[in-house]
């Protein structure tokens, strides 16, 4: 074991800092698919860091844009005053985007961008002539970061209730997730996506006045609740509800960006185009914090046309919105996705990596299977009064067999690099399979 440093400063975000002390798990390299510990051993990582290592860990291009990024302009006023790599990157992620979505807002993470995402909607709306636009409505189980707009949108209790639940003025819809009559359902479920997007409508109509309400963010996949998938249909409806009642549609992409599902984003897969995206983790394969928010041009333009000139069109920004290094992380990672056609490998996988999950059935205490493109989540039977518990417990056996999963609530999360191969997919699942058969 090589030397543990001092634990006490640290407070480790999300975690049970007492119990993770207790037993810390430290990570001191890594390359490609693997992790190494600081007692040398090695992890295949199954989780793609937090979902955002899509191009495997250590990439060189990045490493050395980075190093010659820091090198000529390590930093550059944000505000009021820019950098062409700033330009660069945003001209290049718009070619990413669905047609449309061509203008793009920086930000420094994930639930930077909700909250850019979210205030753009309400900003949209009083530019526009329609100040009472002013309710935001998000999801049961949704996740859209941790600041108080993504929290308040955000619909798990556990991760609100110490903050007043968030921002008033917020409503939420249910989730898709229908365990009992979906179970065990290869790829997205079939039926019950229009009853269920109809429910927003009945809500928005019935409890609300639609013209008071802004924007509904969604996750299209909902990736940190546990892979919840949308039935089929159902993204569509809600579409199609927002625009007859004129509210925007947000769609979080900070997951379902850049390949995960076999798509560039999930809205090329779904085929339905929000009026905003947000994104961050792959953008910049982890490497350098970096979220974007990409909007319609109209919403856009709306903003330069109607604000007096000269004047700041949208009060709004970071210290680190554009930071030129995050940019050169990031131009270089869209090269990657482009030269080793990610996208295009990931949809190649999916069919091997929907086997080896389902494989899992049958298996001790797995209550269900859900995937998508290179995501699986196992929901567990939880231990009796201990939730989360049994989920916990396998993970840490996974470790301790050189396998990274991730757990979240009684549910085991798989979303590898795209750049995993076909017998490190049937290794994480195998492993997950020992787990659990050691554990009954
Ligand atoms: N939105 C979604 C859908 C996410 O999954 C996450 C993080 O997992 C976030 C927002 C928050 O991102 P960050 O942790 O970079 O703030």
């Amino acid at each position: 074991m090589s030397h543990l440093p001092n634990l006490d400063h640290y407070w480790l975000p999300f975690t049970a800092n007492r119990q993770f002390k207790s037993m810390p798990r430290l990570f001191k390299a890594a390359k490609g698919n693997y992790y190494t510990t600081i007692d040398d051993r090695t992890l295949l990582d199954g989780t793609a860091g937090l979902w955002c290592v899509a191009a495997g860990h250590g990439r060189e291009e990045i490493a050395s844009a980075v190093a010659q990024q820091l090198r000529t302009l390590d930093y550059a006023p944000a505000f009021q005053n820019s950098h062409p790599l700033a330009f660069e990157a945003a001209e290049r992620l718009a070619q990413f985007m669905p047609q449309g979505l061509d203008r793009i807002f920086f930000t420094g993470s994930g639930s930077e961008s909700a909250d850019t995402a979210l205030k753009i909607a309400l900003a949209y709306h009083r530019v526009t002539g329609n100040p009472l636009r002013n309710k935001l409505i998000g999801r049961e189980r949704g996740y859209h970061g941790v600041n108080f707009g993504g929290l308040s949108v955000g619909g798990i209790a556990g991760n609100s209730k110490s903050f007043g639940n968030g921002l008033a003025g917020v409503d939420h819809i249910r989730h898709p997730l229908d365990i009992a009559r979906n179970a065990f359902t290869r790829g997205l479920p079939q039926d019950g996506g229009i009853a269920l997007a109809n429910e927003f409508e009945q809500r928005i109509t019935t409890l609300h006045d639609p013209a008071t309400i802004a924007a509904l963010i969604v996750e299209p996949m909902q990736g940190s609740a546990g892979v919840v998938l949308p039935p089929v249909g159902y993204l569509k409806r809600l579409r199609e509800i927002c625009d007859k009642y004129g509210i925007l549609l947000i769609f979080d992409e900070v997951i379902t960006g850049f390949g995960r599902l076999g798509t560039t984003f999930a809205s090329d897969y779904f085929g339905v185009v929000p009026d905003i995206i947000t994104c961050a983790k792959a953008l910049t394969n982890g490497a350098v914090p970096m979220g974007a928010v990409a909007v319609k041009r109209e919403i856009h333009d709306a903003f330069m046309s109607n604000s007096p000139a000269n004047a700041i069109e949208l009060p709004h920004g970071y210290t680190y919105s554009g930071h030129p290094v995050a940019c050169a992380a990031a131009i270089a990672t869209l090269d990657i996705f482009t030269n080793d056609k990610l996208v295009e490998r990931s949809a190649g996988l999916s069919g091997h990596f929907e086997l080896a999950a389902h494989s899992l059935k049958g298996i001790p205490y797995v209550k269900d299977i859900r995937n998508m493109g290179l995501v699986a989540g196992i929901e567990l039977e939880p231990t009796p009064g201990r939730p989360g518990a049994r989920a916990f417990a396998t993970y840490l056996k996974c470790y301790e067999m050189g396998v990274l999963v991730r757990y979240t609530g009684d549910v085991i999360a798989i979303s590898p690099p795209l750049t995993i191969e076909k017998h490190e997919i049937d290794r994480i699942f195998s492993c997950i399979a020992e787990a659990l058969t050691e554990l009954a």
